[in-house]
């Protein structure tokens, strides 16, 4: 039943992409009928509500997606959406529908948008986190990690058949600007020898000595696992400068790039993308405005939307150890 002022309510899809985030929709959709609301879809983020490209889901709007990777309402950033008169425009536009909430899935940046939206105008806002980069605060987890890794050691593991093959040292680059995540899962889960991430300051120095001792035993296979955001320069920076310290080795490097944000999401994806949508109308109907929706510990956990833009998740040092431990 549906007790509150909320009659409809629209969803975005904004920032970067993540695999899951059809899932999101379907359950945001699916959860808000079930509660008698009406859904509707605004196409590309931000920018399609400053545009108007805002349409009502019908009955078969959301079938046969939550398999499928990318998003079906397009994502985009928005430049104007950061200014007071793109907002008031995109205000005017949810009201020409009589859209009384916004679920907004997407990342920190998305949802400082969402944040700047709800302190300006009475619609209230609630965050799904959709990040192949995991690093946000108010969760354990976000759309789109679990496929990305699982993408990312898929790959890794085939490039290392074609490395033991030729003997070779390889330095592969994973996605995560400021994020090692991607990095320190998939490094560990294939085996890398090294794992460069940019929250610890790699020494350089160490593992070029590690790698001549593994030379001057013959061990000529060597995987580095190397964030895209580390202070080197990610694969290509690695790569020459081991070329410059190592002479004689035969290194290669393979960035895996945007692979890492396609792809059908993982069971694991899909779940907690459910889980997020559904608490993401409950919330709204219940009251509580202008929150993340979360999982930590396996229970849902609401965090106001300025205080989860604040803080990023790290990485634990555990974590860190165990990386050093068995690299
Ligand atoms: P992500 O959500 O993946 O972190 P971005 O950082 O690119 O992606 O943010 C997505 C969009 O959110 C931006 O293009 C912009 O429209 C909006 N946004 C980000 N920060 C703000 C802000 N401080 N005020 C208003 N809108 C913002």
């Amino acid at each position: 039943m549906n007790d509150s002022k909320i009659s409809r309510i629209g969803v975005l899809t904004s920032g970067g992409d993540a695999p899951g985030m059809n899932a999101a929709i379907r359950a945001v959709v699916k959860t808000a009928w079930s509660f008698g609301l009406d859904a509707y879809g605004i196409t590309r983020g931000y920018s399609g509500m400053i545009d108007n490209d805002i349409s009502k889901f019908d009955k078969r709007g959301v079938s046969n997606i939550i398999q499928r990777g990318g998003t079906i309402l397009k994502t985009a950033r928005s430049k104007e959406f950061q200014t007071p008169e793109g907002r008031k425009k995109a205000h005017d536009n949810l009201k020409k529908h009589n859209i009384d909430a916004l679920v907004v899935i997407g990342g920190d940046g998305s949802f400082r948008g969402a944040q700047a939206f709800s302190n300006e105008f009475d619609i209230p806002c609630i965050g799904i986190p959709g990040t192949i980069d995991k690093d946000m605060a108010g969760t354990d987890s976000t759309i789109g990690f679990d496929t990305a890794v699982n993408t990312a050691v898929g790959a890794i593991d085939k490039i290392r058949d074609t490395m033991e093959a030729h003997e070779r040292l390889f330095v592969v680059e994973v996605m995560g600007r400021d994020a090692g995540y991607i990095a320190i899962n998939s490094g560990i889960s294939t085996g890398a020898e090294s794992i460069l991430i940019p929250e610890k300051k790699a020494d350089l120095i160490k593992l070029v000595n590690n790698l001549s001792q593994k030379e001057a035993k013959q061990k000529h296979v060597n995987l580095i696992v190397v964030t895209e955001g580390d202070e080197y320069g990610g694969a290509e920076g690695i790569k020459n400068y081991l070329k410059l310290t190592l002479p004689g080795a035969d290194i290669k490097m393979c960035i895996l790039g945007h692979i890492q944000r396609g792809g059908s999401p993982s069971a694991v994806d899909r779940l907690l993308a459910t889980r997020m949508g559904y608490h993401a109308i409950k919330c709204l109907l219940e009251g509580k405005y202008n929150v993340m929706v979360g999982v930590i510990n396996d229970k849902v956990k609401f965090t106001p939307l300025n205080e989860a833009v604040k803080a990023k998740q790290t990485i634990s040092e555990e974590w860190l150890t165990i990386a050093e431990t068995v690299s």
